[in-house]
């Protein structure tokens, strides 16, 4: 059966496609009932999808997916019933998306050096007013003709070494973690299996992750293969973390996963919702 709880997903606030009140009413039509919006740096969207909730008969979870740099890595840290007004929270976020302009404008520089002119413009339009994510830039090179589709997309132009990537500094693993906790909020590695770590560095990063109050890592995700669900349950266990569940959904044709189609959590897993009032009417 599928989980009916999903934990990670963006809207137009981010990379998603869908604005935050058309995404709460698209999880409500997929058969989800408690849901968190995790938009990456930005948490303007939650006040929508917030109001938005009680008419599709959804339990709303604010949420956030924060960049984080760490061991000269990008990692993505979800944090969960944040508190949304927090001033240190929201002021740090600002610091991040400025930082995003500046790395979009290095990425423009980086594909017209290839001969790709007005990337930055273009990739801004197609984001219209929200964060600019290499998402963005890709829909954007999709679009010219540059490459046939998104996937093609990032390993001729984003990724390390390609043109369009720019080695940015984001947040500390640190600073990000204390954030969501001092928010009110619980702390969460998206999607682990995604980093290629070594084994060495991944438990590095969940004793760090540990010590610094993490909650939970991502043990089912869009992210993950089935293997990995099993994998990722047992290093939940293994650091008394708790688990969480998310689509990682951006939006129709844009997604690993569906939304309402995401797997439920291994047995032995403590779900990072087991004391939520959302989540206690859950089947
Ligand atoms: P950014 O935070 O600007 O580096 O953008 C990262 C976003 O790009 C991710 O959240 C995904 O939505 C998307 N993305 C990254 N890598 C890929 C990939 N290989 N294929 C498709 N989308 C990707
Ligand atoms: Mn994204
Ligand atoms: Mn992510
Ligand atoms: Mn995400």
């Amino acid at each position: 059966m599928a989980a009916q709880i999903d934990l990670h997903c963006h809207s137009t606030i981010s990379d998603g496609l869908l604005s935050p009140e058309d995404l709460v009413a698209h999880a409500a039509k997929s058969g989800v009932k408690v849901l968190a919006l995790t938009d990456h740096d930005d948490v303007s969207g939650l006040k929508a999808a917030r109001e938005a909730a009680p008419r599709h008969g959804i339990q709303f979870v604010n949420g956030v997916e924060i960049s984080v740099t760490w061991k000269r890595r990008t990692l993505h840290i979800v944090g969960l019933k944040i508190d949304s007004e927090n001033i240190a929270l929201r002021n740090a976020l600002d610091r991040v998306r400025i930082g995003r302009d500046e790395r979009a404008q290095e990425m423009a520089a980086g594909l017209a050096k290839v001969g790709i002119a007005g990337a930055y413009e273009g990739a801004k339009a197609i984001a219209n007013q929200s964060i600019l994510t290499r998402s963005h830039f890709a829909q954007f090179l999709v679009q010219n003709g540059h490459v046939k589709d998104v996937k093609s997309v990032f390993k001729k132009y984003l990724v390390k070494g390609k043109p369009g990537f720019v080695d940015h500094q984001w947040m500390s693993l640190e600073e990000a973690v204390g954030l969501i906790r001092a928010s009110g909020g619980s702390a969460v590695v998206a999607h682990p299996g995604r980093y290629d770590l070594g084994t060495i560095n991944m438990l590095l990063l969940m004793h760090e992750f540990r010590s610094y109050g993490g909650a939970a890592i991502e043990v089912v995700t869009g992210s993950h293969t089935p293997p990995q669900y099993q994998q990722f349950a047992k290093m939940a266990h293994r650091f008394s973390l708790k688990s969480s569940i998310g689509s990682d959904y951006h939006g129709p044709g844009l997604s690993y996963m569906a939304m309402g189609c995401v797997p439920e959590l291994p047995v032995s897993c403590v779900p990072v919702w087991d004391d939520w009032p959302e989540a206690q009417y859950l089947d």
